[in-house]
């Protein structure tokens, strides 16, 4: 994908509104505006916004008045020139002004043709996240900020919208700044003390280059297991209310959701359809699973309903086990809790709190968290979500001390990293040869390095000669 072309692009969703935006960028972004837009004075002024008339290019007539504004590279998105032009929301004007960008001859275009020898630069349209990537390229931002920027235009909450944009600010580089700096500086150490051994280069003891790595390895280390609630921000997740019927799991699903969506009835064994909605809590997208009532049932719809049920169940973050606090922990209770507890994290709902008029020992030996709720007159459903967080992400505390990862690639990559230091952690306890410990050293460093963004070879000779006074 990577190019000189020009590229253009309707930056703002498909559909009507007051304004929609056709971006461009490259080389004669500038230009191609300055033809196609009549505007009481050219050159464009840069970071400006200038009004200006759109002249349809065949009948020389204004079609609509709009708004560019000019970005002079390398003060852009991209690092390139690129211009913004605010239309009238219509999609046919929109879909005009991209046809004309491509339809235009344009100068340099001209003069290539007749210089048989120079580059054709084009105008196309952008490809899918191509105005981000250059913007990557041009090193306008690190990785996981243009990771960071699609999760903030994906996210459906304001937490979401929040981790993202610190990402976006670059909250990952910079914790992992230190320790990319830690790892170059012993390396750097170690490569001196192999290239000039003959020059008195102070090198690390065992000792110290084992306690860099522990301080690199504890962090790392905490940054992975945050992953497992930064995935949750991320993703959202999805929790499967499962019980008997009638228990009124649909009504504390409607509770949960504020709405009334699944089908309420008394009769038992009536939600046969999985329903799946979206909600939130702590700002974490939810989604429900509303099984059928689970049961050895002769009805064959029903049966299909069981099965389809036990499936969802398997696939959901976390279990929400909805017992019938009037009927107390009956046998079908005990049941469906030994059936579904291998299947991972289950919380369990006592729920028509409000017919129970005596404590009733529900579980009382099974060490399961559980809320005590009334789908009826909504008491304890403010706990219940609290415990559904608990639950489902018990690394809450954990990440929320200083920031986590949301993004397996990331996860995947300081694994990889930690493996490395790992091995080096123990090849400094066996003392092997600095030459050895190394290339863990550099596998550690890559790692991190295509997480962000590479350190390059000046960067080690930078530090190699500026911390040691070698070559004197
Ligand atoms: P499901 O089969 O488990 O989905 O149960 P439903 O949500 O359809 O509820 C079955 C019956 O129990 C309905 O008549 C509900 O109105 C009633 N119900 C549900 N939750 C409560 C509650 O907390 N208290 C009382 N008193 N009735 C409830």
């Amino acid at each position: 994908m990577p190019s000189d072309d020009t590229i253009v692009a309707i930056a703002t969703p498909p559909g009507r509104g007051g304004i929609g935006i056709v971006r461009l960028s490259g080389e004669h972004a500038i230009e191609i505006v300055s033809e196609l837009v009549r505007f009481p004075k050219l050159p464009l002024e840069t970071q400006r916004a200038t009004l200006g008339e759109f002249i349809e290019p065949e009948s020389g007539r204004a079609l609509d008045r709009v708004v560019a504004t000019c970005f002079r590279r390398p003060h852009s998105y991209t690092g390139e020139d690129v211009v913004e032009v605010s239309c009238h929301g219509a999609p046919v004007i929109l879909q005009h002004f991209v046809e004309c960008c491509l339809a235009r001859p344009l100068a340099a275009h001209r003069a290539a043709l007749q210089d048989s020898g120079g580059p054709q630069e084009k105008v196309r349209t952008a490809e899918p996240g191509e105005f981000t990537m250059r913007a990557f390229l041009n090193g306008r931002m690190d990785l996981t900020q243009a990771e960071a920027i699609r999760d903030l235009i994906d996210s459906r909450t304001l937490y979401q919208a929040r981790v993202a944009a610190e990402q976006m600010e670059g909250a990952l580089s910079r914790r992992l700044q230190p320790h990319k700096r830690a790892l170059v500086e012993l390396i750097a150490g170690l490569e001196a003390g192999i290239d000039f051994a003959e020059d008195d280069v102070p090198v690390s003891s065992w000792t110290e280059i084992a306690s860099s790595l522990d301080v690199i390895q504890a962090d790392l280390g905490k940054l992975v297991e945050g992953y497992e609630y930064g995935r949750i921000v991320r993703e959202g997740l999805t929790l499967a209310i499962v019980g008997r019927p009638n228990v009124g799991k649909s009504s504390l699903f409607n509770r949960l959701l504020n709405e009334e969506r699944a089908i309420v009835t008394s009769i038992p064994g009536t939600t046969r359809d999985l329903v799946s909605e979206s909600a939130s809590i702590g700002g974490i997208p939810l989604r429900f699973v509303d099984t059928a009532g689970i049961r050895d049932t002769a009805d064959e719809v029903e049966a299909m309903g069981v099965g389809k049920s036990l499936q969802a169940i398997a696939d959901s973050d976390l279990r929400l086990l909805v017992a019938d606090a009037a009927d107390g922990w009956t046998e079908g209770d005990s049941k469906l809790f030994e059936r579904i507890r291998p299947l991972g994290a289950l919380l369990i709902a006592c729920n028509k709190s409000d017919l129970a008029f005596t404590p009733l020992r529900l579980c009382g030996s099974m060490d399961v968290p559980m809320a005590w709720t009334s789908a009826l007159t909504g008491e304890g459903i403010p706990e219940l979500k609290d415990k559904i967080l608990e639950v489902a992400a018990p690394a809450h505390a954990l990440a929320s001390e200083g920031g986590f990862i949301t993004n397996l690639r990331h996860q995947q990559l300081i694994k990889e990293s930690l493996a490395s230091l790992a091995r080096a952690r123990s090849a400094a306890e066996r003392r092997v040869p600095h030459e050895m410990l190394l290339l863990d050293l550099y596998d550690a460093l890559h790692a991190l390095d295509t997480l962000t963004g590479a350190t390059t070879v000046d960067d080690l000779l930078g530090v190699i000669f500026s911390t040691f006074c070698v070559g004197k």
